[in-house]
């Protein structure tokens, strides 16, 4: 690998190698010399020209500098200190100043020297300046001009150029390149190319600054030390360089950089395989092209341009086949300084989770349907069953009664018994069917919550139902209740049954007490139905609000078993939730949730 800077290069040069400083005044140099400066501060250019200049002009020498506005400038004011008038020599013809980029403009063609341009235009200033064999120095910039635009071949045929016009013409040409123009691995070819073009090469500055030749040896090793670093520096880093661009290639998400405008500057080979691209094909394209949505990529990009950060941003790419790929998206652009320079992009395939996930939708959603279709034909069903089963039980029950009244002197003891009992299951049967229906209203239909006054609500149930109001000593509202959105008849339904049940499971003899209570936990209501009865096994919580869901027989706590099933369902269609807290023998809690009534309601 080469070095940066190719110091033994250098050494070749028997110039060089002889020199160990440049020329301590400038009469040392040769009358026909083709000498590079190179620097680092401007200041310090347009001194050691002006000094150049000065020292010929004053010694009837002609003068030739083609320098940039700025440094043209510079070098006047440095004439000036040194109590030189400009304007006065070049009235004479002595002294001529000219514009590089200008000068250079009228040689170049197509970012070449041409050469008969050349000699016409700067081969004829020489001829005239070095007429009568006046010896002659020139100060040149156009190579620095080229070398700066990148055209490092131009610059260097212009170096030989100018030292085939040296064959012709004596003259001694002062060449500079800024030394901040070589920072490049790339320079170390192209800048030994130009040191070889020149019969002497000035090294910058913070070398020729240093005053003795023992200095300038220990400049010297001090800089190959730092070549040396620098060379070891710059394998660690070109390792690094490869193990990095390693690692991205191999990464199995796909990695691009988009330019600012939006082109493909690189990819790593996950993205090319998750679109089916080539690395020709892919790169260097713009990236909306593979984007199925249009306004998807704009706003992506402009997202990006305003500094956003993406993350998990969800999109649908093209693949070459013409398929679709889903992928989510982290990108985010990368700057240098205030510079955006690319957007770097990070990109998942999610194509087979989007599909696994749509699939499971598409059950779900097929699956409910059929559910919900199920649930109402079979709602439809038990409604009618029981609406059905009404007439023929009324009309069992209609004549058991008429026997038992009509013919209790002609039947037997056996036969009245027999149809006791008949009127009993029958009286059964109807609760039965009752349940059923009530709940079977409750499953069905739409549901619309209003403003419900549970006091109200309650005292009325005390008030109106006989069998709750016989025991109304026995149940306590804990005042104030709060107000509920739910639907009145639906809340009738559900405190009718808890209160029941609350006065009906007690120890045989004992005296109920239910309590009757709200709490509210935010836009909820809590409403809670305590009793001081015979508890229930934890093992039972679950089954008791399912339908016919019962723990004791009928002959001892009778019943239907569909109260509870009734109260879960019309909480859960009024949006709350149903819930028990009870030990065997201690009491039970039933509570359930309901929204806060608002004021609108
Ligand atoms: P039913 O009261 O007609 O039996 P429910 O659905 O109302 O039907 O109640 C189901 C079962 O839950 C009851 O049979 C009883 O075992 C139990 N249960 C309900 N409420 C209470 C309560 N307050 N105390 C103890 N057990 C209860």
């Amino acid at each position: 690998m080469r070095s940066l800077i190719d110091l033994t290069a250098l050494s070749e040069f028997p110039q060089t190698s002889l020199q160990l400083a440049p020329p301590a005044d400038w009469s040392s140099m040769g009358r026909s010399e083709h000498f590079v400066q190179f620097y680092e501060q401007d200041s310090f250019l347009t001194n050691s020209v002006a000094s150049f200049m000065l020292e010929g002009i004053r010694q009837q020498d002609a003068a030739i500098i083609i320098a940039t506005p700025d440094h043209r400038r510079a070098i006047l004011e440095n004439f000036e200190k040194q109590g030189l008038h400009p304007s006065e020599v070049e009235a004479t013809g002595q002294l001529l100043f000219l514009d590089a980029a200008e000068t250079l403009a009228k040689f170049m063609v197509e970012g070449k020297p041409d050469e008969a341009r050349f000699r016409n235009v700067v081969g004829t200033l020489v001829a005239q300046a070095t007429a009568g064999k006046r010896p002659l120095r020139a100060f040149g910039e156009m190579v620095a001009l080229l070398w700066q635009k990148g055209n490092a071949d131009a610059a260097i045929r212009l170096e030989e150029l100018w030292n085939d016009l040296g064959k012709e013409y004596v003259f001694s040409l002062f060449c500079a390149y800024p030394m901040a123009g070589f920072g490049s691995n790339a320079d170390g070819q192209p800048f030994t190319h130009i040191c070889k073009a020149h019969t002497r090469v000035i090294p910058s500055e913070s070398y020729t600054a240093s005053p003795s030749a023992d200095e300038r040896l220990r400049t010297i090793s001090a800089l190959q030390q730092k070549v040396a670093t620098l060379e070891s520096v710059h394998k660690t880093l070109a390792r690094r360089e490869r193990e990095l661009s390693d690692f991205l290639e191999n990464a199995t998400e796909g990695i691009h950089q988009v330019s600012p405008e939006g082109k493909i500057l690189w990819a790593n080979q996950a993205e090319l395989d998750l679109l089916g691209y080539t690395a020709n094909e892919y790169i260097g394209q713009d990236i909306r092209r593979f984007y199925a949505d249009a306004n998807a990529i704009e706003d992506i990009l402009a997202r990006l341009s305003r500094g956003e950060k993406l993350r998990d941003c969800e999109a649908t790419l093209k693949h070459k086949d013409g398929t679709l790929r889903y992928v989510a998206i982290n990108s985010s652009i990368y700057r240098e300084g205030e510079t955006f320079l690319y957007t770097r992009c990070f990109t998942r395939d999610i194509t087979a989770r989007k599909q696994a996930t749509e699939l499971l939708e598409q059950t779900v959603a097929e699956r409910t349907a059929k559910l919900r279709e199920t649930m109402a034909e079979l709602d439809a069903f038990s409604y009618s069953v029981s609406h059905d089963l009404r007439s023929p039980l009324r009309a069992m029950q209609g004549h058991a009664e008429a026997l038992l009244k009509d013919c209790a002197e002609i039947l037997p003891a056996g036969a009245m018994e027999s149809l006791r009992r008949i009127e009993r299951a029958a009286q059964r049967l109807e609760l039965l069917v009752r349940d059923i229906l009530a709940y079977s209203r409750i499953a069905k239909g739409d549901v619309h919550l209003h403003h419900v006054s549970l006091e109200s609500l309650i005292d009325d149930i005390i008030a109106f139902h006989p069998e709750i109001s016989a025991h109304s000593d026995h149940i306590l509202l804990e005042r104030p209740l709060a107000e509920v959105m739910g639907h009145e008849a639906y809340l009738s339904q559900c405190f009718t049954n808890l209160i029941n049940n609350g006065l009906k499971f007690v120890e045989p003899g004992a005296t109920p007490q239910v309590n009757i209570r709200t709490e509210l936990f935010g836009d909820k209501v809590r409403v809670s139905v305590r009793d001081n009865g015979i508890g229930i096994a934890p093992e039972h919580y679950n089954r008791i609000f399912q339908i016919f869901g019962r723990v004791y027989p009928e002959k001892l706590y009778p019943g239907t078993g569909i109260g509870l099933a009734i109260v879960k369902k019309a909480v859960s269609r009024m949006g709350g939730q149903t819930g028990l807290d009870s030990e065997l023998g201690k009491g039970s809690t039933f509570w359930f949730t309901l929204p806060r009534a608002t004021n609108a309601g």
